[in-house]
């Protein structure tokens, strides 16, 4: 049975009678609609911890813009079963009241790497997730914390993070997962019309197709993505792009 916990209080009191402890406590946290990319890092907790914690938090300060909040997709009945089809232990799903009582006046601002690539194009979107990463990492108080490699810049910015403020959990990344035809799994991609999921398949295409990043973007364009970046960043190609009004990221290992 997956407990669901939706209190800083109640996390702490369960943390005492449960007798947890960080070397045995992996976390993955989530903002909900989960499909199988989410499971890989669920899986990894759950065999390298005696618990595992999940959290689903759709975070607003992350959120650029309004309309892609309120259109996020939510599946929690659905979420849930997978919670506990996996066998994770805990459930921490809490309220922006609980997470925000500063009302986001205080942040975690990083000054260099999250102004590029999508930070060139989400302005606040990492200082929102450095900061609710914060709070949930302090909150829980995990040994091991599990971040996709599909949203590589969040977790290289998460690490650097936990290293500049001398953390004590470590961050775990975990290879991106794809559907059988090739497109990164994205709670994203629920929004995706039939065509247009058809459609986005091109952009793992080409970033897999050995071209320089001005080709790929070129033919991207050309085929009618609006196009954010293609990128080369610590040997791989990193891209965000739009398949419709839906805002897609990728990368791959070059
Ligand atoms: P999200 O719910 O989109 O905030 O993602 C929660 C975590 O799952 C993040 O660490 C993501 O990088 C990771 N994740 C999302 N999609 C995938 C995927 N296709 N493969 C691996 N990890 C993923």
């Amino acid at each position: 049975m997956t407990r669901v916990i939706k209190t800083v209080k109640e996390w702490n009191e369960l943390y005492k009678s449960e007798n947890l402890s960080a070397s045995q406590l992996g976390f993955v946290p989530t903002m909900g609609a989960l499909h199988r990319g989410h499971a890989s890092l669920i899986e990894k907790s759950v065999a390298d911890n005696r618990k595992t914690a999940v959290s689903i938090f759709v975070n607003p300060t992350q959120f650029n813009d309004s309309n892609d909040l309120q259109k996020y997709p939510k599946t929690f009945e659905q979420d849930f079963a997978m919670l506990e089809e996996y066998n994770v232990d805990y459930l921490f799903f809490t309220s922006y009241e609980e997470l925000y009582a500063d009302k986001f006046a205080y942040q975690v601002h990083e000054n260099s790497f999250s102004k590029i690539l999508c930070g060139a194009f989400r302005s606040g979107h990492f200082d929102g997730v450095l900061t609710v990463v914060l709070k949930l990492l302090n909150i829980i108080k995990p040994g091991r914390a599990y971040f996709g490699e599909k949203d590589y810049q969040q977790y290289k910015l998460v690490k650097g993070m936990a290293e500049a403020f001398f953390l004590q959990t470590e961050i775990i990344a975990c290879p991106t997962v794809r559907d059988e035809d090739g497109l990164a799994l994205s709670s994203r991609n629920l929004l995706l019309s039939p065509e247009e999921r058809e459609f986005a398949l091109n952009f793992p295409r080409l970033l897999k197709a050995n071209k320089s990043c001005d080709e790929i973007k070129f033919e991207l364009e050309q085929l009618g993505f609006k196009v954010d970046y293609i990128e080369e960043y610590d040997g791989r190609y990193l891209g965000a792009v739009y398949a419709g009004k839906v805002r897609l990221i990728d990368n791959v290992i070059l």
